[in-house]
């Protein structure tokens, strides 16, 4: 059943929304955030005092405002906290030193050494975060804590079951140990909620209560926003749009199902789709080289035509997917980012914002946005600090009646 809420709850709750509106906002007024959050000019003056004292916030100029006397503008003050995000890939470990307004202020990324085992791959990112607080000059008071984007699945309590492509990693308590190994709190997510979260709080999505967040990485995810809340269902791991099926009868995938848009969208099919017309004789500057994905996402973006019919299709597929996750969530944006993007988001982007534009039931209703991210290839290293900076301001309905 709904639970009930006390004073207290509505006081924390409330604070939460001021700090949000002016994190999401570039520079607002105490009169601004009365009307955007719908609450009394009292209200707002008590929180913001107090934002000002815990030096969060910080007063930056003023507006001229019409008659009355000018309006001093508010921002959150980038240097009040900070946090490392750690992007764990399969095949790379990324990192941000990010500020509380989610700006990088360093990064760093280094390859995984095939063959440590998990204990030494988490004591390494132990060490290259607190390294990298070190020579950012970072005192650990100012530290909130570090984010983790992990591949899923993931449970509640911070342990990896069953990653796929990541032998050895299976219920490995991730989050325990990198506690263990720096010092500092560890929130985790998956990636690709990690980047949705990291859109929110410092990309494009800042101020869009519904969007959906297409990741497209080794593998291919979804990060939810519903309502200016995180979706993350049941066990963590809502939005693995994934695993929609694109392909009838299509090719069997890890996940159990069949002709999934990861089975024919990921960076391995799309090098076995090459390497397989290649083998058919197709022309190509491929040939010969490596035709990787990265070579092959190049290739699509100078016009070689065998790369460029492969990307196409995949946009296609992409786009499929595309079309259910607007009939399905009725969002108004769909950010479209990772590491697999490079190169050819502009591809991908054209092709799902005609499909969403001309094929959802409620096209003619509202418009749905398709944007590129902004965080590009390090949105899950930054959603991860910003994961840090989401658990500890965002306002979450959860935390009234919990
Ligand atoms: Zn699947």
């Amino acid at each position: 059943m709904q639970m009930g809420t006390n004073l207290p709850k509505v006081g924390t709750y409330n604070r939460a929304v001021v700090l949000e509106a002016i994190q999401v906002s570039d520079g607002i007024s105490r009169v601004q955030i009365a009307e955007r959050a719908g609450l009394t000019a009292q209200t707002v003056s008590v929180i913001v005092r107090k934002l000002l004292e815990e030096g969060l916030v910080i007063e930056d100029g003023s507006l001229p405002s019409q008659g009355g006397k000018p309006r001093t503008i508010l921002r959150v003050d980038p240097s009040a906290g900070y946090a490392v995000g750690i992007h764990f890939d399969p095949g790379a470990i990324s990192y941000v030193l990010a500020d509380l307004a989610g700006e990088p202020v360093a990064e760093l990324h280094a390859d995984v050494r095939p063959g440590l085992v998990p204990e030494e791959v988490i004591r390494l990112m132990a060490e290259t975060a607190r390294r990298m607080l070190r020579q950012a000059g970072v005192p650990d008071a100012k530290v909130l804590g570090i984010g983790l984007a992990c591949p899923g699945p993931l449970d509640a309590d911070g342990v990896m079951n069953y990653p796929p492509r990541l032998s050895g990693w299976d219920h490995v308590p991730i989050k325990r140990l990198l506690e263990e190994h720096t010092g500092f709190p560890v929130t985790f997510d998956n990636d690709a909620s990690a980047a949705a979260i990291g859109e929110r709080w410092a990309g494009l999505a800042r101020s869009t209560p519904s969007f959906a967040y297409l990741y497209l990485g080794t593998g291919i995810g979804g990060g939810l926003f519903l309502e200016n809340q995180i979706y993350r269902g049941r066990s963590l791991n809502a939005g693995e749009f994934g695993h929609i099926t694109v392909v009838p009868d299509g090719p069997a995938c890890y996940c159990g199902n069949r002709g999934c848009v990861e089975a024919v969208c990921c960076p391995s099919a799309i090098e076995a789709t090459v390497r397989a017309r290649l083998s058919e004789g197709a022309g190509s500057t491929l040939s010969g080289g490596p035709a990787d994905h990265t070579a092959i996402c190049a290739a699509a973006a100078a016009g070689d035509p065998l790369a460029r019919e492969v990307i196409d299709e995949v946009a296609a597929r992409l786009a499929d997917a595309a079309v259910s996750i607007v009939n399905m969530l009725d969002i108004d944006l769909l950010v479209l980012g990772g590491p697999a993007t490079r190169d050819v988001a502009g591809i991908y982007h054209d092709v799902i914002a005609e499909a969403v534009a001309t094929r959802p039931l409620a096209r003619r209703l509202h418009r749905v946005q398709v944007e590129i991210s902004p965080l590009a290839s390090d949105a899950a290293a930054i959603g991860a600090a910003s994961l840090v900076f989401h658990a500890t301001y965002a306002p979450r309905l959860g935390a009234l009646t919990s």
